[in-house]
């Protein structure tokens, strides 16, 4: 029987960066995937999938609807073909998951195809598609088992038109009108998708606003630009059943008032969030505990209760993002090589990449007001900037919150096009703790959109923007 000295089990963002920094530390490292492609849902049916999509039908878009102020005409109709579409964002993925096992090579990394679960707290079995069995023992063990699409009691997802993402993103033909049950993340990226390769798409949404946990005010613009984009709207919204008849779906909500109200499509996606996903590990037999909701319950080194046994990523609280699932995994890792090392939680940044892009990082100026901090906040507009100008992308703004005393930086949220690529300079400045004025003397290059960024530190620090 083969010896680690440790076990990846899950191969997505969490399990894979985590193994090459194991083996990077010198450490005799194993991972285990249940699938035949490594890279979990974010490579697989997840973050890069729905980006290929995300760009590609955003060329469709500026084709039909902005090419022609450019001054460039495209003689006869502009014309989308889906098959061609999902099958490039077939091979981006296909390229993408074989990098991964470029990458195991390299590091000298086993692979394991098959289901891992424990035998006990030190073995785990994989059972390999062809039905045999084989066991490695493993000195530590990393749980980086990831999430599933969470749905709702009363949902049947047919999975041809009652759907979650990861059909979303195979679909064999565009929607006349897709119902998108939740106004999170999941819901605008792919409704946008859909809605600019040309089907009726309408957000059902629990609460009074989309992106509910970012800041209010990127919330609303992010509504307001979308509703440009004729996406429709229903928030405060109940769902309360969701039937298929044929080709139709049906959805019938509660509204603010307590009246019910349908909704006719072809299409559902239910967006309504990830939950934890453990099935098969048999966590029983090496004792390791969950949280009430599913999640497995780790201390502050991510460590389970059993001392050898650690879990990262979308299986444990916080945020479900890619990100955040590799910082987990280089923190164990060096925890186990004997480092001590960190993560600030509050400076994982969050990015939805719908257009115009949404970013942010710390705190939103909800939780600054709740936690009683006075703050400052200073904000510039998108459509002011010559970049934007020359582009067309004019929405958005940027917002600083800054301490009201010392200027130490709180909170970055900005909306607006590429923003998703600024966030890191606000991440970058809040890990060295700068305050908004040191952003203010930093030169930024011209013409660019992070000039918004300066112009907004320049706000929040004496309100001496200088472009408004
Ligand atoms: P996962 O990526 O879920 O990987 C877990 C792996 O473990 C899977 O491959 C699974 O097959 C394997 N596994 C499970 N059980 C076993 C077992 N018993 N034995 C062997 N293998 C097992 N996040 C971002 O940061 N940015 C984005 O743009 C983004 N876009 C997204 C878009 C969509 C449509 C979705 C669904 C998610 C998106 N996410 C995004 C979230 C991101 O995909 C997750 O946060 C991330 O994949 C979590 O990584 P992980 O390593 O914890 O788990
Ligand atoms: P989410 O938590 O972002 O959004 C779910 C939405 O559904 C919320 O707005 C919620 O209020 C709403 N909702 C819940 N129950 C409802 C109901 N009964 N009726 C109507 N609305 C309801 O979850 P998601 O969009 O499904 O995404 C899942 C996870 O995947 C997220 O945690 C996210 O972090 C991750 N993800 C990240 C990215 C990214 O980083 N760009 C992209 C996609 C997914």
């Amino acid at each position: 029987m083969s010896l680690y000295d440790v076990a990846i089990i899950g191969s997505g963002p969490g399990g894979y960066v985590a193994a090459i920094r194991c083996a990077q530390l010198g450490m005799k490292t194993a991972i285990i995937e249940k699938y035949s492609t490594l890279g979990g849902t974010c490579l697989n049916v997840g973050c890069i999938p729905s980006k290929a999509l995300l760009d590609s039908s955003h060329h469709y878009d500026d084709a039909v609807k902005h090419f022609e102020e450019h001054g460039i005409e495209i003689p006869g109709e502009i014309k989308v073909n889906l098959e061609k579409m999902i099958s490039r964002k077939q091979n981006v993925v296909d390229m993408t998951t074989k990098g991964i096992n470029f990458l195991m090579d390299k590091n000298k990394i086993d692979v394991f195809e098959g289901l891992g679960s424990f035998k006990d707290a030190t073995h785990i079995a994989i059972e390999k598609n062809d039905g045999t069995t084989e066991t490695i023992e493993a000195k530590n063990t990393i749980i980086a088992t990831g999430s599933k699409p969470s749905t709702l009691p009363f949902i049947t997802l047919d999975k041809e038109r009652v759907i979650t993402s990861t059909e979303a993103l195979e679909l064999k033909e565009i929607p006349k009108h897709m119902l998108v049950i939740g106004g999170g993340v999941i819901g605008l990226e792919l409704g946008q998708v859909y809605k600019r390769l040309g089907a009726e798409v309408t957000v059902i949404e629990y609460m009074d606003k989309i992106i509910p946990g970012m800041d209010g005010a990127l919330s609303k613009e992010l509504m307001k630009s979308l509703k440009k984009q004729k996406v429709k709207f229903a928030l405060s919204h109940k769902v309360k059943s969701v039937e298929r008849n044929g080709d139709e779906v049906i959805v019938k909500a509660d509204n603010k008032k307590g009246e019910e109200v349908s909704f006719s499509g072809d299409y559902c996606l239910v967006a309504v969030g990830r939950h934890a996903y453990t099935e098969g590990l048999n966590l029983e037999a090496a004792g390791v505990q969950l949280e009430e909701r599913g999640r497995v319950a780790v201390n502050e080194h991510l460590q389970t209760n059993v001392k050898n046994i650690y879990a990262i990523g979308d299986v444990i609280k916080g945020a479900m993002l890619a990100h955040k699932a590799e910082e987990e995994g280089t923190l164990v890792a060096e925890i186990l090589a004997g480092q001590k090392p960190h993560i600030d939680y509050n400076l994982i940044p969050g990015v939805v990449y719908t257009w115009p892009e949404v970013a942010a990082v710390g705190k939103t100026e909800e939780q600054l007001k709740e936690a009683g901090v006075a703050y400052k906040s200073g904000s510039f507009p998108m459509r002011a900037l010559g970049r934007s100008r020359a582009s067309g992308d004019i929405d958005g703004f940027v917002k600083i919150l800054a301490d009201k005393n010392t200027d130490e930086v709180l909170g970055v949220h900005m909306i607006g096009a590429r923003v998703a690529d600024l966030i890191a300079e606000g991440v970058t400045a809040m890990e060295f703790r700068a305050s908004a004025e040191d952003i203010a003397r930093m030169s930024h290059a011209h013409p660019t959109y992070a000039e918004a960024v300066k112009e907004a530190a320049l706000a929040a620090t004496e309100d001496r923007a200088i472009h408004v």
